[in-house]
């Protein structure tokens, strides 16, 4: 159980860095559990509580305004939370021996406790260019307003995508949205690398039959301004091509400097390694969200995890424990979910290189079925994948794609790999059925039976 130290006699209270997911989340737990504790988040940007998922429905025009994507504001925070929150405040340095951050504009912002919640930053590919105006990593409201401005009174854009991951894919179809020409340039040999072939196959069919051209086993060369000073030519194994936006979605890494020079330990992939409850290696600095490790259930491990819901549970947590009510992370199984071109795709628990690198002995099949009985009009494919440990049948993941209702097949394996099943269980859980809903036989139940010799 975390000590929680007694409140210096200024009453610094609770410092939390960074004022999105996880930070607001532990904020709000902070609150929750102690009314009377003083609360300050310092966020570098304009914008606190903000859905960085819900920008590429606002790319598209699906969602009217940046403001829907805003849970509620810094004034919302002071008047109903009693929270602090000062935006434009950007954490430099942190003395965990005089328990002070230092924020760029060189005030001293004293602690009792800090949470860290920095989030993680998009990659920038080594090549030139990739700084330059026009060129935007997608990452927070901010970077989603430079791409509105650049797509602004253009009738017929034409936009870049870098990487086709989950967000470059939803880009993709949101800047198709908007009336773009969308290229895609991948450097893998196919779509969404970081899945199972049989399991991108459906996505990839389906972005071959819209706007966006995909550009495979491609190489983006680099970035220059056109020589009338608008727009940028990138040069894509060896032709020139003039876009009006470039997008970078080749990854992100996680925000530990300002961790990692207080003295705080990394873990995976350079994550501020934290324990269950949250806490760091120095004592009196927590961490959470993306810039964090977080508890992967299965292994038994910290990994870096970063997704939103991974960050939303693991800021409560945090704010909870830093506020004197212990909990401690259940952790995650990295489960996430995504859709482009009207078919959606997932992943949750392990695939086959992370479990056998885990001990395990994975097995793994995928099975076609439908979301409801097939002959309701409006049935539509869902593909399953499952992968089980062999000698015991201990369920370890599964990935979904399809037209049909996917994110409900994703949730059933989750659900699954959190309770311990076996694929044999899997195939004998008892779910409703009626056939404008749903299939006599599902295709996670399906995909079960077959993992376990039953055809049928
Ligand atoms: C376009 C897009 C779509 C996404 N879609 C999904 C999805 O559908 N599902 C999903 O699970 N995840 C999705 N994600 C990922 C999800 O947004 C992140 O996992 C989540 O926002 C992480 O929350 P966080 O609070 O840890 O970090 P962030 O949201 O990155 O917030 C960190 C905050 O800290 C601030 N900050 C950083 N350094 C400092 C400093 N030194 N001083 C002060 N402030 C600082 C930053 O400005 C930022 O506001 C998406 C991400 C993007 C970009």
């Amino acid at each position: 159980v975390p000590r929680r130290r007694d409140p210096s006699p200024a009453g610094a209270g609770l410092v939390i860095v960074g004022g999105d997911a996880a930070g607001m989340s532990a904020a709000a737990e902070a609150r929750r559990a102690d009314p009377a504790l003083r609360i300050t988040v310092l966020e570098r940007g304009p914008d606190v509580a903000y859905a960085a998922c819900g920008i590429p429905y606002w790319i598209a025009g699906e969602v009217d305004d940046a403001g829907a994507l805003i849970a509620h504001d810094a004034e919302y925070f002071r008047r109903e939370r009693g929270i602090e929150v000062r935006t434009g405040a950007e954490a430099v340095a942190v003395d965990p021996e005089a328990r002070r951050v230092t924020t760029a504009g060189g005030e001293q912002v004293a602690y009792d406790d800090l949470v860290i919640a920095t989030g993680a930053r998009p990659i920038l590919p080594p090549i030139p260019g990739a700084d330059l105006p026009g060129v935007v990593a997608l990452r927070d409201l901010e970077s989603a307003r430079r791409i509105q401005a650049l797509l602004d009174g253009r009738e017929a854009p034409r936009a870049l995508i870098v990487g086709s991951g989950p967000v470059g894919l939803e880009m993709a179809e949101a800047l198709c949205a908007r009336g773009a020409a969308v290229d895609v340039v991948e450097l893998a040999p196919r779509l969404l690398p970081a899945l199972p072939e049989a399991i991108a196959e459906p996505v990839a069919e389906a972005v071959a039959g819209a706007c966006a051209a995909v550009h495979l086993g491609t190489t983006l060369e680099r970035i220059v301004a056109h020589a009338d000073g608008a727009g940028l030519v990138a040069t894509i194994d060896g032709r020139d091509a003039r876009y009006d936006v470039v997008l970078l979605g080749v990854g992100v890494v996680p925000n530990a400097e300002l961790a990692a020079e207080a003295g705080c330990a990394l873990g995976d992939r350079g994550a501020i390694l934290v324990d269950r409850r949250g806490r760091t290696s120095v004592e009196g600095i927590w961490a959470a969200g993306d810039c964090a490790t977080a508890w992967q259930r299965q292994l038994g491990r910290q990994r870096w995890i970063p997704f939103a819901t991974t960050a939303n549970a693991q800021g409560r947590v945090t704010g909870s424990n830093v506020a004197g009510r212990p909990r401690r992370f259940a952790g995650v199984l990295g489960s996430w979910v995504s859709t482009a071109y009207g078919v959606g795709f997932g992943s949750t628990g392990l695939d086959v290189d992370a479990a056998a690198d885990a001990g395990f002995r994975p097995e793994a099949l995928h099975r076609d079925g439908r979301d409801r009985s097939g002959y309701i009009p409006g049935a539509r494919p869902v593909r399953v994948r499952l992968v089980w440990d062999g000698p015991t049948g201990r369920l370890l993941g599964g990935q979904v794609s399809g037209r049909g209702e996917v994110a409900t097949q994703l949730h059933v394996i989750s659900t699954a790999l959190a309770g311990g099943l076996t694929v044999g269980e899997l195939a004998e859980v008892d779910m409703g059925y009626v056939p404008p809903l749903s299939a006599l036989r599902g295709p996670v139940e399906r995909a079960a039976a077959a993992a376990i010799g039953d055809a049928a």
